[in-house]
């Protein structure tokens, strides 16, 4: 059965002379490892050539048995600022690696999957914006499960006002001060901040609260991890560049450096 999906390239592995396995997200089909043949040869079928974070239609193959077959790809964006800015070539790495690290297979998560594209879209629109980092990744723990609790105790559920409370990602996020007793604190504009990011919303962050949220974030996803991120290494590589290259909100970079955002 043929069928034609909006689709993101997670991930491109070569296979021999001219074959690759993809990894795909795709809304309704979750994310898919599919098979295509000469792809490294056909500039008709795969126009432009596939890498990680393109976003287009695919049209697949669809196998009872086996890897779906992956017969043609269209991107919708043009790709070009990525080769331009690395910076921003490791911002959609990262999303793509976390998302293909983390997502188990024929899993839809269309919600996942409107993130993920918001992100890429906005990365190739933009100067490399931590906070969409850090908003995808609120969005993956929350559909993994893994969201810690920012308005609530974690433990009772009681409701939180707007002040600092204990936190504790291991425990699961936000503590009444009943269970939080010997936890540090976790300013109340972080927690904030971080429900407006989950809410898909783009506040204005001092360069404490961005380091904050990334540790927060960081916190949550490392355990999830089953190996360290090659794209996550790659950030600490632009961080070491004498130039502002790297400008210490990516994941694994070094707080205090650069800071253009
Ligand atoms: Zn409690």
């Amino acid at each position: 059965m043929k069928l034609r999906v909006p689709a993101i390239v997670l991930a491109v592995h070569p296979v021999g002379e001219a074959d690759l396995i993809a990894v795909l997200l795709t809304a309704e089909h979750g994310k898919l490892r599919v098979a295509a043949r000469s792809a490294r040869r056909s500039k008709r079928r795969f126009a432009g050539g596939l890498g990680a974070g393109a976003v287009g239609d695919a049209e697949l193959t669809a196998r009872a048995a086996g890897l779906w077959r992956f017969e043609e790809f269209a991107p919708r964006h043009d790709h070009a600022a990525l080769g331009r800015d690395l910076t921003r070539f490791a911002y959609v790495a990262y999303l793509c690696e976390l998302t293909d690290t983390l997502l188990a297979e024929h899993h839809p998560e269309p919600a996942l999957f409107a993130a993920l594209a918001r992100g890429i879209a906005r990365t190739l629109a933009k100067p490399a914006d931590p906070r969409v980092l850090r908003s995808f990744e609120l969005a993956l723990l929350g559909e993994l499960g893994h969201l810690p609790a920012f308005d609530t105790c974690c433990v009772c559920g009681t409701a939180l006002g707007p002040v600092d409370v204990a936190f504790d990602v291991a425990r699961g996020g936000a503590l009444c001060p009943a269970h939080g007793r010997g936890c540090s604190a976790l300013p109340a504009v972080v927690r904030h901040a971080a429900i407006e990011l989950r809410a898909g919303e783009m506040p204005e962050l001092d360069t404490s609260v961005r380091r904050r949220l990334r540790e927060l974030t960081q916190a949550a996803i490392t355990p999830l991890l089953p190996r360290p991120l090659r794209s996550v290494s790659f950030f600490a590589q632009l961080a070491a560049l004498p130039r502002e290259a790297g400008d210490g909100s990516a994941p694994g970079g070094q707080p205090g450096r650069g800071g253009g955002h």
